[in-house]
């Protein structure tokens, strides 16, 4: 450092650095000091005359204890052996002073600081950051502060988390780390913020790839204290993924509720048809028999019309019986080894009477097509499932034939009912499988029935294990296929 050295003597150097607010004190390496700045004078409140010519180790600071000229005279004999003394600090008594040592082979030149103004900011800073982490790390929302340019400044625990990487996020783009993209998303209330320079919010998708779905965010703006303008942004996030799908349940369920009301009122209306219809031919028929007069042949007609209406009343009743235990869950089901081609044999013999009388032919399996194939299943279940689908077959089908098929398929056998009748046209395909659903179609072909023929066979069908399915083309017919395991 040729600077010092020796310029004592230059009075244009003394005054200039007179003005630093560093205090500058040379020492030679026998510990007599050769010059001082007037900074120094403040530091120790003697005047420069009186300490130039003395020892360093007489040096008096009033802010500090002894301890500091005895550093400074260590300082100065490690230079005398030729070693260079290392800064240091000295806090006492509320005061801090910082010392600089710099040496060559004939002085030492101390640059000294107070820095107990700088000390006791820094302090008030590291109290205030302690603060500010303390409130933003106990907030349960995420936290995050953004510079003007979007770059992450700080991010608390919470928002942390629901990132999967261990990386820091402070220093990148935040648009790269929330949502894995290269340039600003829109919508987002941050960019509208630094914009508006208003606290703006919205409900956006959270994170990319973390386990929040929904979020709200708030985004403050931060003005900078002596311009007022926007420098950056502070945002709250909270996670409502969970007040989202509560929303979204409730939205379905009010939905779902407002279909089965509707569903279940026009149901009413289509069941009160479904038993005043064989009700008025019961009563009407009873009413025709007490003629004293009446032929055998004609008792017999109305006997025939009254017990059918009977029955039909009686399968409605069933059906409701039936859908009712669905629902409240109370179907049990008693399996036991059946041969299935008894089964369907039953199911025919029982249908085909209808069958002929409205001209179509019923056709079955013969027995020879197959080998016995034994199934474990609910046999009442089972019955009721092919019972109506062959009774839907024969009342949806005018002319051509209605097929029930069968075989085995690894652990699953497969039964269909094909028929040749007036289909299903592609969107209702879905829906008739729904509870009350025939009841809910105005222009339905009028054709008796509640429309709980399938959704009842579906929930056996899936009660039992099974699986149904269907395919149709309106005006050429109909497969329902039923897929049940072999035990
Ligand atoms: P329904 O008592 O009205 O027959 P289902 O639940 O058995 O009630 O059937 C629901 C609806 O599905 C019927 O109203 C009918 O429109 C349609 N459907 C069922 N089976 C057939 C079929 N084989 N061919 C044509 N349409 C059918």
């Amino acid at each position: 450092m040729s600077i010092s050295f020796g310029l004592n003597a230059n009075l244009l150097y003394s005054d200039v650095l007179d003005l630093i607010s560093e205090g500058i004190c040379q020492v030679s390496l026998d510990g007599k000091i050769l010059y001082v700045n007037r900074a120094v004078e403040e530091l120790t409140g003697a005047r420069k005359e009186d300490i130039a010519g003395r020892n360093i180790s007489e040096l008096k600071f009033p802010d500090f204890s002894e301890q500091c000229s005895q550093r400074l005279s260590s300082a100065v004999k490690l230079a005398e052996a030729g070693k260079t003394a290392e800064p240091f600090t000295l806090s006492e008594k509320g005061s801090t002073l910082s010392v600089s040592p710099v040496t060559d082979t004939t002085a030492v030149v101390f640059i000294l600081r107070n820095i107990t103004e700088k000390m006791h900011i820094q302090g008030l800073l590291k109290e205030k950051r302690q603060l500010l982490d303390g409130v933003f790390e106990s907030i349960q929302d995420g936290v995050s502060v953004l510079s003007e340019d979007l770059n992450i400044r700080y991010v608390n625990v919470v928002m942390n988390n629901w990132y999967s990487s261990n990386l820091p996020l402070e220093g990148k783009k935040c648009y790269e780390v929330y949502h894995n993209r290269n340039e600003v998303c829109y919508p987002c209330p941050t960019i509208r913020c630094l914009k508006t320079g208003k606290t703006e919010k919205d409900v956006i998708p959270g994170p990319s790839g973390s386990h929040v779905e929904w979020i709200e965010l708030f985004s403050y703006p931060i003005r900078d204290s002596s311009t007022g303008k926007v420098s950056g942004v502070v945002e709250f996030v909270r996670d409502i993924t969970e007040r989202k799908k509560m929303e979204l349940e409730l939205v379905r369920a009010k939905e779902k509720a407002e279909e089965s009301d509707r569903l279940k009122s026009a149901f009413l209306a289509n069941m009160s048809h479904e038993i005043r219809t064989p009700m008025n031919g019961i009563l009407g028929f009873a009413e025709l028999l007490k003629e004293p007069e009446l032929s055998g042949e004609r008792q017999n007609y109305y006997i025939d019309i009254i017990e059918k209406s009977g029955q039909r009343m009686l399968g409605v009743i069933n059906d409701i019986i039936d859908i009712s235990k669905i629902e409240s869950g109370e179907i049990k089901i008693s399996k036991k080894e059946l041969n299935l081609y008894e089964v369907v044999k039953d199911v025919y013999d029982f249908f085909k009477p209808e069958a002929e009388a409205k001209g179509i032919s019923l056709l079955m399996n013969d027995r020879t097509d197959d080998p016995e194939i034994l199934i474990t299943t609910d046999g009442d279940k089972f019955y009721s499932i092919l019972a109506n689908l062959v009774k839907n077959a024969v009342k949806y089908t005018d002319d051509g034939f209605v097929r029930i098929g069968f075989y085995r398929k690894g652990n699953t056998v497969e039964l269909f009912v094909r028929d040749t009748g007036i289909g299903i046209s592609e969107d209702r395909q879905q829906v008739i499988f729904r509870r009350f659903v025939q009841a809910d179609i105005s222009d339905r072909t009028a054709r008796p029935g509640a429309g709980l023929g399938l959704a009842i066979a579906r929930a056996y069908v899936e009660i039992l294990g099974g699986d149904i399915r269907l395919e149709s083309k309106e005006g050429e017919g109909s497969t329902f296929s039923v897929i049940l395991p072999v035990s």
